[in-house]
């Protein structure tokens, strides 16, 4: 996987990206990382990007130009025109099949927005997907675009160091992921649940899945009603409901 950023505060990926898994993964040479300086395509006295908007407003757009040129000297070496996503709130909300589906790709190119964003123009030229990672505002699409290649990184084959670790997270089949415990048994009074001591692995996997079903019906009603379970499973879910309505109401 090729990733390739442009922006205007390259150091801020850099530092980010090369420390602890990605950082190891770009390391192995599983991923490459590219940024690229916005600011030195604009071929101006002080290097200006940014510009006031035309109708008025507050603050200042990014300029099409130095945009353009950027994405052109990276697209100038990756095969064929490349998939290029632009980071802003206006976007589809980023999400695990999103990250599962542009994982997929060799080469993803990254495009960072700052101050009011970047002139619409430029935009229709080169952005194949606009993506949010929800409904909020940043100052800029550089946080964003890392929150996005650390979850497309945790895909690719040989990042994490136990491939079943990815497999079995949260999201899984829409499910959340169970409740987890390590060392000691017991801790502020709380023990350790019996199940998972017992060794016995076919009542350790009911009872981890059975924990997902309860944590996303409890926490992610949403995502339940997409997960893939059984008949039997469907028949939990509503005895579940029934006994937390019985007793709110008591
Ligand atoms: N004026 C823009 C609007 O209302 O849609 C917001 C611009 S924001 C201050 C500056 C840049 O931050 C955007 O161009 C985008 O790249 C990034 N950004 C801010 N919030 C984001 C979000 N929720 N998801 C992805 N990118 C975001």
């Amino acid at each position: 996987m090729n990733f390739h950023v442009l922006t205007l505060f390259p150091e801020m990926i850099e530092n980010g990206m090369n420390t602890s898994i990605t950082g190891r993964a770009i390391a192995k040479g599983l991923l490459t990382l590219e940024t690229v300086n916005i600011r030195d395509f604009a071929f101006n006295k002080h290097q200006k990007v940014d510009d006031y908007t035309y109708g008025g407003g507050a603050g200042m757009l990014m300029q099409a130009e130095p945009v353009y040129l950027a994405y052109e000297s990276v697209a100038a070496h990756t095969q064929g025109k490349p998939r290029v996503v632009y980071l802003t709130p206006q976007g589809e909300i980023f999400n695990q099949s999103m990250a599962r589906e542009m994982a997929q790709e060799k080469d993803l190119v990254f495009l960072c927005g700052h101050y009011e964003g970047i002139d619409e123009r430029v935009l229709e030229e080169i952005v194949t997907d606009y993506v949010s990672i929800g409904d909020y505002v940043l100052t800029g699409g550089e946080l964003p675009a890392m929150v996005m290649m650390d979850s497309i990184s945790r895909m690719v084959p040989g990042v994490l160091n136990n491939e079943e670790s990815g497999e079995t997270e949260s999201f899984a089949g829409n499910l959340l992921e169970y409740p987890q415990y390590s060392r000691p048994e017991e801790w502020h009074g709380k023990k350790v649940p019996e199940v998972l001591m017992s060794g016995h692995h076919a009542n350790i996997d009911k009872w981890r899945r059975e924990q997902s079903i309860i944590r996303t019906a409890q926490r992610r009603p949403d995502l339940l009603k997409k997960a893939d379970l059984s008949n039997k499973e469907w028949n939990f879910v509503r005895q579940l409901k029934k006994q937390w309505k019985e007793e709110e109401t008591k």
